[in-house]
């Protein structure tokens, strides 16, 4: 299992990206964890002020 961040949902506010560098800025300034370095521990769910950070099943 891996996080995504919900687009509609985050603030922005950037406190994802200090906790761990999976998650980080897109070029068009939206927030966004990289699959491939997310390793499911869920901190920064818990960093998230909005809950806008949920638990993903891949297939
Ligand atoms: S779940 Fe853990 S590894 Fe994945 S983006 Fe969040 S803090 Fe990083
Ligand atoms: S901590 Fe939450 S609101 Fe802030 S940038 Fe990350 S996902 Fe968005």
């Amino acid at each position: 299992m891996i996080y995504v961040i919900i687009e509609k949902d985050c603030a922005a506010c950037g406190l994802c990206e200090d906790v761990c560098p999976a998650s980080a800025v897109s070029s068009a300034g939206i927030y966004k964890i990289d699959p491939a370095l997310c390793t499911g521990c869920g901190e920064c769910a818990d960093s998230c002020p909005v809950e806008a950070i949920q638990p993903c099943q891949q297939d």
